[in-house]
C-alpha cells in the first residue's frame, strides 16, 4: 500500500466521471432528427406533448429534468414555423369534452397565459383563428352525423394548445389556428372528423397546414408519477413508438381499450384524428425523441 495515493486515486474517479457525465450528456441531448415536410397542401403531422414543466417560467429547475422534449418539441415546433404554413390545426385533449361532440374554439382571437401555474400575466400567448375553415368543416359537417359546439366566447385557451403555442410563438409564427377538442365517442367517431378535416384541407389551391395532435401517452409509468402506478401501461407506450416507427398505424386502432383506459393518457385521441386526417397512412413517418422521467410518457413524433 506504499504507493497508494488517494489524491491520484480521486483525480482519476473524477476524470473518468466527468467522461461518462459528458458522454450521457451528449448521448441523452444529442439533436433529434429534423421534420420532413410534404409537398401538398398538408405540410406535416405531428404529435407534440405539453408538459407546462417544459416553459421555464413554469418549471424553473425542474424543466432540466425533461430537457429533452423541451429540445424536441421546440426545435419541431421552429421548423414547422420557418415551413410558413398557413393555419395549423391544433386537437387539444384539454378544454371541454363533451359525450356526442366535439368542441370548437370558434372566435376570432385567441388567447391563453400560464396564471394557473402562478406565471405572470405576461406571459402570454396570442393566435387568430382561421374562421374561414372552421366555416368551411361546419359546412361539410351536414353531410355527416358528428356535431361540433363552439366553447364560449372568451374562453381562454388549455394548456393543450397554450404549451405549443408557446413555442411557435417564440419561433415567430404569424399564421393561424384552428383549435378542436376531442369528444368521449369512439375511435370511428375520431376517424371521421379527421376525414373530413382533410377534406377541408384539400379544398383549398394553395393554402398550406400543418397539423398538431397535442397530448402526452401514459400517466403512471413509474413508481413516483402523478397517477398510481401501473407497470402494465408501458405496453401502450411501447405500442404507439412502434406505430410510429413502423408507418403501421393499425397497431393504435388496435389497441385494447381496458389498456388504454387505464394509461390515463391524453393523447389517444388527438392521436387518433390524425390518423383519419393521415387515412392511417404513413406520411413521413418518424420518432423524433421520447422520455418518461416523471413517470408520464412525452413522445415527440411525425404521422
Ligand atoms: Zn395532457
Amino acid at each position: 500500500m506504499k504507493n497508494f495515493s488517494y489524491k491520484k486515486f480521486m483525480l482519476i474517479f473524477g476524470i473518468n466521471f466527468l467522461i461518462v457525465f459528458l458522454l450521457f450528456i451528449l448521448i441523452y441531448l444529442k439533436p433529434p432528427k429534423p421534420l420532413k415536410f410534404s409537398e401538398d397542401n398538408l405540410l406535416a403531422a405531428v404529435l407534440i406533448p405539453h408538459p407546462p414543466l417544459m416553459l421555464e417560467e413554469v418549471g424553473g429547475l425542474y424543466s432540466l429534468f425533461i430537457k429533452k422534449t423541451v429540445i424536441s418539441v421546440e426545435k419541431a415546433l421552429k421548423e414547422i414555423v420557418q415551413a410558413k404554413p398557413d393555419t395549423i390545426i391544433i386537437i387539444t385533449p384539454h378544454s371541454k369534452i363533451r359525450n356526442n361532440c366535439f368542441s370548437i374554439y370558434a372566435e376570432n382571437d385567441l388567447y391563453g397565459d400560464f396564471t394557473k401555474y402562478n406565471v405572470p400575466k405576461n406571459v402570454k400567448v396570442q393566435a387568430q383563428s382561421d374562421v374561414g375553415f372552421i366555416k368551411k368543416l361546419i359546412e361539410r359537417l351536414t353531410e355527416t352525423s358528428l356535431k361540433l359546439s363552439s366553447l364560449n366566447p372568451g374562453t381562454k385557451l388549455d394548456h393543450g394548445v397554450t404549451v405549443p403555442l408557446y413555442f411557435l410563438n417564440k419561433a415567430g409564427f404569424e399564421g393561424k389556428i384552428v383549435v378542436i377538442n376531442h369528444s368521449e365517442q369512439g375511435i370511428q367517431e375520431h376517424l371521421e372528423l379527421g376525414r373530413l378535416i382533410r377534406k377541408v384541407i384539400d379544398s383549398y389551391k394553395d393554402k398550406k397546414f400543418v397539423f398538431i395532435a397535442s397530448g402526452s401517452l401514459s400517466h403512471n409509468l413509474k413508481p413516483f408519477a402523478p397517477n398510481e402506478y401501473i407497470p402494465e401501461t408501458i405496453e401502450f407506450d411501447k405500442t404507439i413508438i412502434k406505430a410510429f416507427k413502423e408507418g403501421n398505424y393499425n397497431l393504435i386502432t388496435g389497441i385494447d381499450r381496458e389498456l388504454e383506459e387505464i394509461t390515463l393518457q391524453c393523447g389517444y385521441k388527438p392521436i387518433i384524428i390524425g390518423l383519419g386526417i393521415i387515412n392511417k397512412t404513413p406520411l413521413n413517418n418518424q420518432v423524433l425523441s421520447y422520455e418518461a422521467p416523471v413517470g408520464v410518457g412525452y413522445l415527440v413524433a411525425e404521422f
